[in-house]
Order: C-alpha cells, then sequence, then structure tokens
C-alpha cells in the first residue's frame, strides 16, 4: 500500500507513506521510496489516494459473542424513531410462526422522542407477543399480547422490586421494570445452541470489523463462548482477534485442564479470569463512597466480598491466571487494588498485568496505588458521549474523577478502549469524539479536566489494548513484523473536528493481511 497517510502509533516512526505486507504480517513500513522498490513482479500494489490509515482497533471489553447471538435472533431498537422500531419489528413478525414471540434488543428510551408503548408495539405487530430489551437491561417494554400472556391486567398489582408503568389514567403502558420482568421472560423459549453460538461469534466479529474494531476482548467467556468462538474460526467466519476473559464459574474446567492465561494463538486467546466487585454506573449500583447525587445515603452495591474475591484471586493469580476485576465505584476499586497488593505480596510475579474493568470513579490515591503495580484501568471509552443522559446522577464535580483518562495517562498507566457492547457501541470513532471532546450530543460538557489528545486516544485503542492481553509484542501498531490488521479511513481524523470525529467513517479494514471490510 502507498501514497497512504499512516498514522503507526510505533514511537520509532509515527508517520509514514507506504507499508508491505506478506503472508498476513507487515515486513517493511516507510515512505514511498523506501517501500515500493521491495515489490516483486507478483506484489499487488494498492494506491491509497493519501487516505489516512491506522492500526487495527481493539475493544478491550465487550461481550461480542453473546451479543451476537441476540442479534441472531433479536431485532435491533437501537433507532432513534419508533415509526422505525414499528416497521423493524413488523418485519420480523411476518418471518415469524403465528403465537411465537417476537423479540427485540438495544432500545433506549432516551433515543426515541418519547418512550414506546403497547399501542405502538400492538400496530405494529397485532398478532405475536413481543418484548423489546432496554439497552440497560433491567427494563422491558410489551405489547398487549405479552400482557395478556404474562396474566398481567389493569387490576394487577406491583410485585416487590418491580413496576408496571401506567398512564395518567392508570392504564398499563406496557412498561415493566426489575423484577417484573422476570414473569415475561420465564415465557420465552431460550435454548442456545452450539451452531447459535457459532453464527453469533460469525455475526458479531462481521460488524465489528465494520467499525474498525480488528481485535475484541470477550470481557465474560463461559467455555461454550469459547467453544462458539472456536467453531466460528474452523468455519473461516471469524473475523476479528478475540481474548477471552473467563466467567469465574468456569475457570476450574480451564485449570483442571492446566490452561492458564496466554493459551490459544493469534486469533483465539484465553485472557484473564472475570469477576465482579460492583455493580453497574447506567443502573446506578456502582459502588461509591459518597452518595448518588438525589438519593440519600445510597451509594450502590458492593457485589463479592472481599474476602471472596481474595480467596479467588490467590488461586488464579498463583497458577498463571490475569485477574481482570469489574470494578466501578471507587469503593469496589479500593478493594479490588487491596486484593491485587496482597496476592502479588504473597506471590510476586514478573509482569502480572492485573486489570480493573471499568475503573470508573477514581481519586489521587487510587491512582497512585494503580502506578505502584502497574495495573491496566479498561474504562468506557464513549461513556460521556453516549450516555450523557445518565451523567447527572453523578454531578459534574464527580465526573470530573470519572472515565479518568487524563488521569490515567498522566499517572504513566496504559488505559485501554472499550465499548462493554451492548452497553454502548463499539465504534472507535465514537470513542476518540468523546474522549476529546468529553461532550454530549446536547452540547453538554462532563469533566473537561479528563480531555485527551487524538494520538493519545488512538494509542489507547490500538496499542494498549494489545498490552492488556499482553499482545504488544505481535500486533497494536504498524510496525515490521507485527500481524497486518489495520483500517483505511474515509477522512482524516488529525484535520477533522473533534466534535465531528464520529464522521471519519472506516473505509475499509484489514486483518491478517486481508480485506475484510470494504464499504
Ligand atoms: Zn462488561
Amino acid at each position: 500500500m502507498y501514497n497512504a497517510n499512516i498514522w503507526t502509533v510505533d514511537g520509532q516512526l509515527p508517520r509514514a507513506e507506504a507499508v508491505a505486507i506478506s503472508g498476513g504480517r507487515i515486513f517493511a513500513v516507510g515512505s514511498n521510496d523506501e517501500v515500493l522498490p521491495l515489490a516483486s513482479a507478483l506484489t499487488r500494489k494498492v494506491d491509497l489516494g493519501w487516505k489516512t490509515v491506522l492500526p487495527g482497533f481493539n475493544d478491550a471489553h465487550a461481550h461480542p459473542i453473546y451479543s451476537g447471538v441476540d442479534h441472531l435472533k433479536k431485532v435491533p431498537c437501537d433507532k432513534d424513531s419508533i415509526e422505525a422500531i414499528q416497521a423493524a419489528l413488523r418485519e420480523r413478525a411476518q418471518k415469524t410462526v403465528p403465537g411465537e414471540w417476537v423479540a427485540g434488543f438495544l432500545y433506549d428510551d432516551g433515543k426515541t422522542p418519547r418512550p414506546i408503548n403497547r399501542h405502538d408495539l400492538d400496530v405494529a405487530v397485532p398478532d405475536h407477543p413481543v418484548l423489546i430489551t432496554h439497552r440497560g437491561g433491567h427494563t422491558i417494554f410489551v405489547n398487549s399480547e405479552a400482557l395478556k400472556l404474562a396474566g398481567v391486567e389493569e387490576k394487577t398489582q406491583d410485585p416487590a422490586g418491580g413496576r408496571y408503568g401506567r398512564d395518567s389514567s392508570g392504564k398499563l403502558t406496557g412498561f415493566v421494570a426489575d423484577s417484573a420482568t422476570k414473569d415475561f421472560y420465564k415465557l420465552i423459549p431460550q435454548k442456545v445452541t452450539r451452531d447459535d453460538l457459532r453464527q453469533g461469534a460469525a455475526l458479531i466479529s462481521k460488524m465489528f470489523i465494520s467499525k474498525g474494531v480488528t481485535s475484541a476482548c470477550d470481557a465474560d467467556a463461559g467455555s461454550d463462548a469459547v467453544q462458539g468462538y472456536q467453531d466460528a474460526r474452523d468455519a473461516g467466519d471469524l473475523r476479528f482477534r478475540t481474548y477471552c476473559l473467563i466467567h469465574l464459574a468456569d475457570l476450574p474446567h480451564f485449570m483442571q485442564a492446566g490452561i492458564h492465561s496466554g493459551f490459544g494463538d493469534d486469533w483465539l486467546r484465553i485472557g484473564g479470569v472475570k469477576q465482579y466487585a460492583d455493580g453497574s454506573i447506567s443502573e446506578r449500583t456502582a459502588w461509591l463512597s459518597q452518595p448518588y447525587v438525589g438519593i440519600p445515603n445510597y451509594t450502590g452495591l458492593q457485589v463479592t466480598s472481599g474476602e471472596e474475591l481474595l480467596e479467588t484471586s490467590r488461586r488464579a493469580h498463583a497458577a498463571g491466571w490475569q485477574l481482570a476485576t469489574h470494578a466501578n465505584g471507587d469503593l469496589a476499586i479500593d478493594e479490588v487494588l487491596g486484593v491485587y497488593e496482597q496476592v502479588q505480596k504473597e506471590t510476586p510475579r514478573r509482569d502480572p498485568r492485573f486489570r480493573v474493568e471499568h475503573c470508573t470513579l477514581i481519586n489521587p490515591s487510587l491512582i497512585r496505588r494503580m502506578s505502584a503495580l502497574k495495573v491496566i484501568p479498561a474504562p468506557f471509552s464513549c461513556y460521556v458521549y453516549f450516555h450523557g443522559d445518565v451523567m447527572h446522577f453523578y454531578g459534574e464535580q464527580r465526573t470530573r474523577n470519572m472515565f479518568a483518562m487524563r488521569s490515567f495517562i498522566d499517572a504513566g498507566l496504559q488505559p485501554t478502549d472499550a465499548s462493554d457492547y451492548t452497553a454502548s457501541p463499539s465504534d472507535p470513532m465514537m470513542w476518540l469524539q468523546s474522549q476529546l471532546t468529553r461532550t454530549d450530543p446536547k452540547g453538554n460538557v462532563w469533566g473537561a479536566n479528563q480531555r485527551i489528545t487524538l494520538e493519545e486516544a488512538i494509542r489507547c485503542g490500538t496499542l494498549n489494548g494489545a498490552y492488556a492481553s499482553f499482545e504488544d509484542g505481535i500486533k497494536g501498531s504498524i510496525t515490521a513484523g507485527k500481524l497486518a490488521d489495520l483500517v483505511v479511513l474515509r477522512q482524516d481524523p488529525f484535520k477533522t473536528d473533534p466534535l465531528a470525529l464520529m464522521k471519519a467513517t472506516v473505509e475499509r479494514t484489514m486483518v491478517d493481511g486481508k480485506w475484510v471490510y470494504e464499504s
């Protein structure tokens, strides 16, 4: 490839014009004059017309395969008009056996002009039960047929810990929250087969590469997920590389087989063990030292006791497993760092690359402890942009210390980029825009002190992601000897207004030296 505007993320040679690729690897990078003479008569030369080229992006925390299965079976409702959602549901209903459920997902009531209701759903799909899951995961929207099947009537009382939405005249709206959703979910047959997982991995990898994501870390993979990725790969359908953080309950299977982090190859690798210290930011269950804004005395949830975390971490660390623990709130991060400090003291390992998944709310003392242990934070990259509507629960003061990319980088840490898909889009251009601007779509700015530069943000999304999976020696930059994973952008992000970076979309994606996506 020549006549290219290449940003390599390699400090030795940050900019280049040409890159030579052979056998899935990069073998030379430099100016046109340096690289073009290496071509033989059989070399295919591609003139990129001075388009921008970056290393392929790494989504360092996502849930690809299970969301892939959702995409196979459910209607994506991440649309900004109720009419568009109705049309998609209607189309699916026409292909669905009468009486069977039509399920939707990825809906966000903050993104449509008003929340969708049972009447909208009845108009679109009168003769099937319909259930749409909210992107946040704890609320659903159903039609009249679904209410009937669940036995929910106007006079039905709200269950403990749950709620049925009602309009001003007391009529059911079809909105169902928290524990009340269980009566609906149990009516839907949920069997996921091995073949579904294979197809789910194939589908989601195809979707991710269209956004320039060439590597993804599955942040909670069971044995079935690992098998699904491998099946997709055997079938020639896995288009991105995967690093699997293993679900705690499945860890014993892998440990008994004598496997630890790093097992696998360039396409599919066993990563760390995934544990949870607290809840989520969007559902306001992150474990905080100070109460949520507007909810006195409530500071979120600790989901695993310190003793339990220490016990499993101790065993896994000693057996050569990377530790990757979900911690959003400052108290949760404090607890996880305490565990990491303790296991490293008991069993010192040279390069354990401890990870804190999300690592959302920090303070100077947490940052100091993270630096001492070289802990890798894997924060949400486009939270400020994509979830601007929940930032007020935390308040402007606290958001100065959330998704704290500036603080991490200034402390010498190597934060990654991550979507937590389906929680937010696996879309690197949105990540960059959010991190450079800290601005939501309404123009509100949250924590401007945490803005980072474009160069830094690209590095987080490429090389740092590879570092977090011990793969910075083989990918993450456009460097001779590394895997040939890269993206060609439609416009130069270095010449784009940071508030419009999302428009610098991906034109082509290469994985392993092959073009796997061309728009
Ligand atoms: Zn996650």
